[in-house]
């Protein structure tokens, strides 16, 4: 097992346990300690739960459902509306998908220039390696290769010197962080770059600061004369126009069924229990799909090896088990020799397995798919109309629905 691994095993039991020895801690604890970053293995300020979060094999209500148990909705405040942001990021990409496919192709770009410019190219290498002069940004840097974790608070101040100091493109920078998180998500890491970009919150940009980051380091960390002054806006491609989240088929009884499991959704009960019980299962990750560059191997082993629990835990409701290549072909040659005329699969947010899906879906001849998505981001998504703080107004209605409904998915 890899070290990442040892930190983050990738089982919904484990997941689990995370989380129980976390509830006490997820009220006033949390909204004290929060952006606290003492450092690897010291992080008992946040819950470390995104690697879970981020595959599903807890979903945000198995969270939300225990710590509301156990806190009140005002001392749990701030723990939940973060859990939201996770929410409002998915629901906001997935209404401007353009954005996704923008920062693609401007990566692509960047990667070429890397190729080609010799400076770039040492600047790149020494900021994801930990060899620059800034010794907290090294720090950070190894620890995110190590360990596949990087707090939230070091995000943001690494976000701000990778743009504002180095001077370096945002799109690798979020690269970077997608090679090597283990919770690396296109919602969640692409706008939270183009928030301290200025490109989300246009000309609000994220500013670290020596004193800032001092304080929440408790010292360990003070990078006197070495940071960025100022973080004047970068420039970016205007927003295209807000969709509605787009529109799901229910699945048709009466067809022969297969189930495709992926690593955007390891919690598939509320698939099976949709009424159709499939012959088969196919078995997919996508995480290379996150980068042109080559993925950390503990980045795919882990979704790997948390699709392999959901088998463990699912395995007599999924049919006959396989693990084809992650490619349209390969699918639909699947669903071809078991006779599957219907694929089930959990919904597939903006990103790799949402473009497998699109392709096979495309395919002639090849199977009906019915995507299924919760309740519980079918009611949240449409909020993420504007900004955070609109959609914050409604936490309290969606926790009602959530918690008073239990069809709520
Ligand atoms: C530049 C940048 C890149 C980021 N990239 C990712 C990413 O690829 N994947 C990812 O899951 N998160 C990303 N985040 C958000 C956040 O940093 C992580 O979700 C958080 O650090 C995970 O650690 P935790 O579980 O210990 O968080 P906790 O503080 O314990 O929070 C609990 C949960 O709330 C959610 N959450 C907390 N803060 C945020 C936030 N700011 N935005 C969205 N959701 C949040 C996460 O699901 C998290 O697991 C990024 C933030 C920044 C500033």
């Amino acid at each position: 097992m890899t070290d990442a691994m040892t930190r983050f095993p990738p089982t919904r039991l484990a997941a689990l346990e995370r989380l129980s020895r976390f509830v006490p801690h997820a009220g006033r604890d949390y909204a004290a300690r929060r952006n606290y970053d003492l450092g690897p293995d010291k992080h008992d300020g946040v819950s470390m739960l995104s690697p879970y979060l981020r595959t599903r094999l807890l979903t945000e209500r198995d969270v939300l459902d225990a710590v509301l148990g156990r806190h009140s909705a005002s001392a749990a405040e701030k723990f939940v509306q973060e859990v939201f942001w996770r929410t409002y990021w998915k629901g906001w990409l997935e209404m401007r998908p353009a954005v996704w496919t923008q920062y693609k192709t401007a990566l692509k770009g960047q990667i070429d220039a890397v190729q080609t410019q010799s400076g770039l190219r040492a600047a790149w290498e020494a900021a994801c390696t930990g060899q620059t002069e800034i010794a907290c940004f090294n720090a950070w840097a190894n620890e995110l290769v190590e360990t596949g974790y990087m707090h939230n608070h070091a995000r943001m101040w690494f976000a701000s010197i990778w743009i504002f100091t180095l001077r370096l493109p945002w799109e690798l920078g979020a690269d970077f962080f997608l090679r090597h998180l283990l919770d690396g998500d296109p919602a969640s890491n692409t706008l939270g770059w183009r928030w301290v970009a200025g490109i989300q919150t246009p000309g609000k940009t994220y500013l670290a600061r020596t004193s800032n980051i001092s304080k929440f380091t408790e010292g360990r960390f003070a990078p006197k004369w070495q940071l960025a002054g100022e973080a004047p806006a970068l420039n970016a491609p205007p927003v295209p126009e807000r969709q509605p989240v787009p529109a799901v088929a229910p699945p048709r009884p009466n067809l022969t069924t297969g189930l495709l499991l992926h690593d955007d959704d390891l919690s598939p009960g509320y698939v099976l229990d949709a009424g159709l019980a499939p012959i088969a299962t196919a078995v997919v990750t996508t995480r290379k799909g996150l980068s042109p560059l080559s993925i950390a191997p503990k980045v795919e082993a882990f979704a790997q090896a948390a699709s392999e629990d959901t088998v463990t835990r699912f395995t007599d409701r999924l049919g006959t088990i396989a693990r084809p290549a992650p490619t349209a072909p390969a699918l639909a040659r699947w669903a071809a020799e078991q006779g599957i005329e219907q694929i089930l699969t959990p919904y597939a947010p903006v990103g790799p397995n949402a473009d497998l899906i699109g392709r096979l879906a495309a395919m002639p001849d090849g199977p009906r798919i019915a995507q299924i998505r919760r309740d519980f981001d079918s009611a949240a998504w449409p909020h993420a109309t504007h900004g955070f703080f609109r959609f914050k107004d409604q936490i309290q209605t969606l926790l009602g629905a959530m918690r008073g409904l239990n069809t709520v998915r």
